[in-house]
């Protein structure tokens, strides 16, 4: 069910008119024209139950369009609402085509200058592989878009990607409005956000990054003498909105890098060579004890350091640099972040 229909051959958005102005149209649909975008049938306005001014078929005739539910309907509202309000120009259960000719209508596009976005809001299940093909059409068309499926249960299927911005809402009756429950915002809010580059896919390949090696002080299993170990590095960028604990093992090559001859002396630190493990059966980038050279596994290491991480334990790295994501530190989980906050999956659903 369309928001938009043809008043005397002009486009008219059905939020755009006051309750008033709706009851009028409402009242004067005999003495003008009124037309259903997709079929140029005639269109009556009409109210949804959760309040929605919209456009229905007076007549459906052959018209293929889909029914909508009324959450759809709200959804779809509040969106190009929110467009714009943030000055974008819009026009909902736009017909658009691909290069090679292929149809497809979106919920909500907005313009502004050359940008243009689409949103589609998905309140019935829609296959995984449905939204792919899509998406690959919008792509294909050289037009961004962010999809706003209904929350449903953690089995369901969720996508974070690059590619395909893809956000669960969930209906609040109280106040008739939507929510992102990920970000803990309102639909509104979160649309608004976007539009203010405010969503950002993080972290991103190639950001800058301090790193820090993460010693360990431990008494040598062979020699007993007092040795540094690296059990691995301390990654974050400047504003700490992202912040991680790297393995040894997971960058050893940077770590070994980083380590001179004279820091190994002034800190007591083993050389990081290649030495055989029998454990492993096989030569691999280690730590050494920096008195009698004996090996320090990378199994080892990670148990010793798990157990300062799950008490929170402040890391104290030293010899800090800048190194990039994506480069010398391997990237890590990406995931869209709102205001720079990562989200959260409710898991009690
Ligand atoms: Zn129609
Ligand atoms: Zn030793």
């Amino acid at each position: 069910m369309p928001l938009r229909a043809l008043k005397e051959g002009q486009p008219i958005h059905a939020y755009n008119l006051s309750q008033t102005e709706w009851l009028q149209l409402k009242e004067q649909k005999k003495g003008i024209t009124l037309q259903m975008p997709c079929c140029q049938n005639r269109a009556i306005p009409k109210t949804s139950k959760l309040g929605t001014q919209f456009f229905a078929h007076g007549r459906r005739g052959d018209c293929t369009s889909e029914a909508e539910s009324k959450e759809h309907l709200l959804a779809k509202s509040i969106i190009a609402q929110a467009c714009q309000d943030e000055g974008w120009e819009v026009t909902t259960e736009y017909q658009g085509e691909t290069p090679n000719k292929e149809r497809w209508i979106a919920d909500v596009y907005a313009k502004k200058n050359k940008a243009q976005l689409v949103f589609e809001v998905q309140w019935s299940p829609q296959t995984e592989e449905l939204t792919r093909q899509r998406q690959e059409r919008y792509q294909f068309s050289g037009i961004r878009s962010a999809w706003f499926v209904k929350e449903r249960k953690r089995n369901y299927y969720k996508i974070e990607e690059q590619g395909l911005p893809y956000f669960e809402i969930k209906y609040h009756e109280e106040n008739n409005n939507f929510s992102i429950p990920k970000y803990n915002i309102t639909l509104q809010e979160f649309i608004k956000g976007m539009l203010n580059k405010e969503l950002t896919w993080f972290p991103q390949k190639g950001m800058e990054v301090e790193t820090g090696l993460v010693t360990l002080s431990i008494p040598c299993w062979r020699c007993k003498e007092i040795t540094q170990v690296v059990a691995g590095l301390e990654v974050k960028n400047q504003t700490e909105t992202f912040k991680e604990f790297y393995n040894f093992d997971e960058v050893s090559e940077t770590i070994r890098s980083m380590i001179s001859h004279n820091i190994q002396q002034k800190y007591n630190i083993g050389t990081i060579k290649k030495r055989y493990s029998k454990t492993m059966q096989q030569q691999y980038l280690s730590n050494g004890c920096y008195h009698c050279d004996a090996i320090y596994g990378n199994f080892f290491l990670r148990e010793e350091i798990l157990e300062l991480l799950v008490c929170d334990a402040d890391l104290y790295p030293i010899l800090t640099k800048v190194h990039h994501l994506g480069e010398e530190i391997p990237l890590p989980y990406q995931s869209w972040h709102f205001q720079e906050k990562r989200g959260t999956y409710n898991d009690s659903i």
